[in-house]
């Protein structure tokens, strides 16, 4: 796809969107506002994510490290940048201190290795623990019956800000049946923000995107991660 076609897309689809989302914040008694609209930008020119940070996208995320470093230098500055795929332990060297936050951290290791990097560097480094919701073999992402234990381990640990959980559920063949899995990663969310945890901010709940972001929300989430829906259809994927 072309440059063009991003832009036509995304200016096809963003106004449906956010009405979309306006909708479901309210109907789960919330407005616009508490949620965040962050753009899933893999495959996507940086051209394309500038012209819809112009537009009014505050936040995006990016999967691979190689990419989001290929696009970084030309990225319009006044955008909110989350990492979002799978980080390998060897790339967290080569991210740490240029996102705002890591979305997608899976282990105890990947935690303490982000913390360490951070403090090195003299910052902190916001996370949220990817919870496997859907108990699949080929994902990554902390069992619930885990996450207790890894928050607070990772509670202790210094250079990292722990601000909630996000979650790809399995692909379903229907909305009713991704449903209850956003209904137990909100439960996981409450129970644990209710702990008050030291060091513990659960502020955040990554979950819904471009098939289910309006039940998503319905269901609790606060970011709503959206790619094919704003920008089109990937050539690939990632
Ligand atoms: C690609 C991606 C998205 C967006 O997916 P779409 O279906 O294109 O909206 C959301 N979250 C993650 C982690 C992704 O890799």
């Amino acid at each position: 796809m072309t440059e063009k076609s991003y832009i036509d897309n995304f200016e096809a689809n963003y106004p449906e969107i956010l009405e979309n989302i306006k909708k479901s914040a309210e109907a789960s008694g919330r407005r616009a506002e508490d949620i965040t609209l962050l753009a899933a930008t893999k495959t996507v020119p940086v051209e394309a994510i500038n012209y819809a940070i112009g537009r009014g996208i505050t936040h995006i995320g990016e999967n691979r490290v190689q990419e989001f470093l290929s696009k970084e230098a030309d990225l319009s500055p006044n955008v909110h940048r989350h990492f979002i795929g799978h980080l390998q332990s060897n790339k967290a060297k080569d991210i740490v201190g240029r996102v705002e936050m890591i979305e997608s951290v899976h282990s105890i290791k990947l935690a303490s290795l982000i913390g360490g990097l951070s403090v090195q560097r003299g910052i902190t480094t916001d996370i949220l623990l990817e919870v496997n919701i859907g108990r699949e073999e080929n994902k990554s992402g902390f069992l619930k019956e885990e996450l207790d234990e890894a928050i607070a381990r990772i509670s202790e640990i210094e250079g990292i800000r722990l601000k909630g959980l996000m979650a790809i559920p399995p692909v379903c063949g229907t909305k009713q049946e991704i449903i209850p899995y956003f209904e137990e990663m909100y439960k996981l969310f409450i129970d644990n923000r209710a702990k008050k945890i030291d060091n513990v901010n659960m502020e955040c709940l990554s979950m819904g995107m471009s098939s289910d972001y309006a039940e998503a929300i319905m269901y609790g989430s606060n970011i709503v991660r959206i790619g094919t829906s704003l920008f089109g259809k990937r050539n690939y994927n990632i």
